[in-house]
C-alpha cells in the first residue's frame, strides 16, 4: 500500500478539496504510474453532483490519466519502470463475456465496465479513485502506450474525450463525401472537429456560443452555425449525413435531428440527467436515426492514441492547478474552456 495526495469530493455539491487515499501494492499484472496529468471532464462534473444517480463519495474524479510507470509486478509483459503510460475511463471488466472477447470491454455484459473512479472493484469492492492525485495501480489490460514524441498534457484529453469522438466515427466509417456536424464546441467536440476533418468529412460546428467561430475553423470546421440564430440553423436543414451531440445540457433534439438528411444518423455522447424527447414524425420522415456511443475498448483506445502520435493530434488544453480545480468546473459549466482543462498534479505536491 502507498499513500497518495489527491483531491475529492466529499458529498453531492461540496466543492472539492485536499485528499489522501491508499493504492495498493503492485499485484503480479499490475503497472503503479506515478500521475503527470490529469484531464478535467464533464462527466467528472456531472458525477459529483450525483446527475446521473449512485454516485460514492468520497469521490476522486478524473478519467484522462497520462503519467510514468514508477513500478511493475513479476507478470508484466508491456511496460517498464520509466515508460509513459495512459488510463483513462475504465480499470477493469469481467473479461470474458462477449464483449470483453471483442475488445468492447466498455459493453461488458457481465460486471459492467469498472470505472477508472465511482466504481467498485471487482473482487475487494473497495471504490474505484480517479486521477486527480499522484499515483495510480491500473492492471496492465487496462493501460495504455504512450507516445513521447508528443506534448503529455494535451494527450491526457485523449484518454476519454478523444476516444469518446474517435469511436463514433470510425464505427460509422465517416470520411470523405460525408457531411459531418459536431453539437458543442467543447471538450469532446473540438476533438470530433479534429478526427472528423482529419478522415476527410466536411465538418460543421452547431454551437450556442458565437464567440467561438474562429476557433472552430482553426481546429479544421469548414462551416460554423450559431444554433439560436434560426436563419443560419434553417440554412441547414436536412444537411448532414452525421451529427455527433456532445451537449451536456438538456435541449430539444427534435430542433437538431431536423438537420439530418434522409437516412442520417444523430450520435448521443452527451450524457444531460433527463432523457431527450423526440416526436417519432422526426425520425419517420427522412428514416433518420438516433444512435448513442459509449467511450471506446482499450484496443481500439491504442489505435486512436498511435493514430493521434502518427498525425500530430493533441487536445488544445489550458493548464490549471489542482486547487483551481473548483473555478474550472464553473467555467466548464458556462462553455468558458478552451478546450478542456487539464490538471498539472505536481501542484498536489
Ligand atoms: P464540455 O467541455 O462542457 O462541452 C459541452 C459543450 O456543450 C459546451 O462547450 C457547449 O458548447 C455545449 N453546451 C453546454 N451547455 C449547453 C446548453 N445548455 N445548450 C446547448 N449547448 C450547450 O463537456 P465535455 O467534457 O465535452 O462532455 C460533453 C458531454 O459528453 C457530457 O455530458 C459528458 O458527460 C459526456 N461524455 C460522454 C462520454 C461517452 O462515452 N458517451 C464520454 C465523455 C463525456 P457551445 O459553447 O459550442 O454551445
Ligand atoms: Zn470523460
Ligand atoms: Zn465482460
Amino acid at each position: 500500500m502507498s499513500t497518495t495526495k489527491a483531491y475529492a469530493a466529499p458529498a453531492a455539491n461540496i466543492p472539492l478539496e485536499p485528499f489522501s487515499l491508499e493504492r495498493r501494492a503492485p499485484g503480479a499484472h499490475d503497472v503503479q504510474i506515478e500521475i503527470l496529468f490529469c484531464g478535467v471532464c464533464h462527466s467528472d462534473l456531472h458525477q459529483i453532483r450525483d446527475e446521473w444517480g449512485g454516485s460514492i463519495f468520497p469521490m476522486v474524479p478524473g478519467h484522462e490519466i497520462v503519467g510514468r510507470v514508477t513500478a511493475v509486478g513479476d507478470h508484466v509483459k508491456n511496460f517498464k519502470v520509466g515508460d509513459l503510460a495512459g488510463v483513462g475511463c475504465m480499470v477493469d471488466s469481467c473479461r470474458t463475456c462477449p464483449s470483453c472477447q471483442e475488445g468492447l470491454e466498455q459493453y461488458c455484459e457481465v460486471t459492467g465496465m469498472i470505472g477508472t473512479y465511482n466504481a467498485r472493484e471487482i473482487g475487494t469492492g473497495q471504490p474505484t479513485y480517479g486521477g486527480y492525485s499522484q499515483q495510480i495501480v491500473v492492471d496492465e489490460k487496462y493501460t495504455l502506450k504512450v507516445s513521447d514524441k508528443l506534448d503529455l498534457a494535451r494527450v491526457a484529453p485523449l484518454l476519454c474525450a478523444g476516444i469518446t469522438t474517435y469511436s463514433p466515427l470510425r464505427q460509422w466509417k465517416v470520411g470523405p463525401g460525408h457531411r459531418v456536424a459536431v453539437m458543442g464546441l467543447g471538450g469532446l467536440g473540438h476533438m470530433a472537429v479534429k478526427f472528423a476533418a482529419a478522415l476527410g468529412a466536411e465538418v460543421t460546428v452547431l454551437s450556442t456560443s458565437a464567440n467561438k467561430e474562429a476557433d472552430a475553423k482553426a481546429l479544421g470546421a469548414h462551416k460554423f452555425v450559431v444554433t439560436k440564430d434560426a436563419e443560419q440553423l434553417k440554412s441547414v436543414g436536412n444537411y448532414f449525413d452525421f451529427i455527433i451531440n456532445t451537449v451536456s445540457a438538456q435541449l430539444d433534439l427534435a430542433t437538431y435531428v431536423n438537420l439530418l438528411r434522409r437516412d442520417g444518423t444523430m450520435i448521443l455522447l452527451g450524457v444531460p440527467s433527463e432523457a431527450p424527447h423526440i416526436h417519432a414524425f422526426n425520425l419517420i420522415s427522412g428514416r433518420r436515426r438516433i444512435a448513442g456511443s459509449l467511450i471506446g475498448g482499450i484496443a481500439e483506445t491504442q489505435e486512436m492514441l498511435d493514430f493521434c502520435a502518427e498525425h500530430n493530434i493533441m487536445s488544445d488544453i489550458e493548464l490549471i492547478k489542482i486547487q483551481d480545480i473548483n473555478e474550472a468546473y464553473e467555467r466548464m459549466l458556462k462553455g468558458d474552456v478552451k478546450y478542456r482543462f487539464v490538471i498539472d498534479t505536481a501542484s498536489l505536491n
